[in-house]
């Protein structure tokens, strides 16, 4: 599979870049992980959006949706004679955005709960409820035909659980957003406790994502590098960072 970082800041878009938003691709299904702002520009970059055969939602903060209604009416307004299929969006249900999901002809929520095992496409999904002040899931994603497993935190604070549900991660995809220091937050995780996440879980490849505007990243890659250890490969999201496992 090959997953695409589209945007990767934390709260807002900044320098002419997007917030949270991965696509995933595997045997021709490509499945959207999140739709922050800037995601439809850069998608297109990369596909269709016509062609897009299922979005996943963590949670319904604005930096994970903003681009989901215009991605809607995308679908609902293009010039194209292929009439693009219902586009699936998976979402939890514990908030009432989850009902904006669905639009005639164009998208149908379906609602993920906690303890589901879900199927997308070529895809095995679980889910962990993270720490953060609205309810959010992180997803642990599986490529059926070959066991590789991506992870992506969406937005957590510091949570047990989580060195269980990383484990033997080829890709882990982490909000990033504090620095050293601030472990513990209600909201983020630090680069500290990503590293020390990703060295306890045996993950191959570390992707500080969600980061925040305007601070000194090459110190924040520092800081998870040291916690982390020489085993896992660790980076810093960037625009189109591309990887295939
Ligand atoms: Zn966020
Ligand atoms: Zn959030």
């Amino acid at each position: 599979m090959k997953v695409t970082v589209l945007g990767y800041w934390g709260g807002y878009p900044w320098n002419n870049e997007g917030t949270s938003s991965y696509l995933l691709e595997s045997e021709g299904f490509s499945l959207l992980i999140d739709a922050g702002s800037s995601t439809l520009n850069v998608l297109q970059e990369h596909l269709d959006p016509l062609t897009l055969d299922a979005v996943i939602i963590s949670h319904y903060h604005h930096d994970h949706i903003a681009d989901l209604g215009v991605l809607q009416y995308y679908r609902q307004l293009h010039n194209s004679t292929v009439t693009p299929k219902l586009l699936p969006i998976y979402g939890h249900m514990e908030d009432a955005y989850f009902s904006s999901l669905s639009l005639p002809d164009v998208s149908k929520g379906i609602g993920y709960q906690e303890h589901d095992r879900l199927v997308i496409g070529p895809f095995r999904l679980t889910f962990l409820r993270t720490v953060h002040p609205v309810v959010c899931f992180a997803m642990r994603i599986e490529e059926i035909k070959t066991g590789k497993v991506l992870v992506y935190t969406a937005d957590s604070g510091y949570l047990a659980s989580f060195n269980q549900f990383v484990a033997n991660a080829d890709i882990l995809i982490a909000d990033t957003y504090l620095f050293k220091g601030n472990e513990h937050h209600h909201a983020h995780f630090t680069s500290h406790e990503v590293g020390l996440m990703a060295a306890i879980g045996d993950v191959k490849q570390l992707i500080l994502s969600h980061l925040a505007q305007d601070k000194d990243l090459t110190k924040l890659l520092e800081e998870a590098k040291e916690a982390s250890g020489s085993k896992v490969s660790v980076c810093l999201a960037e625009k189109n960072l591309t990887v295939t496992i």
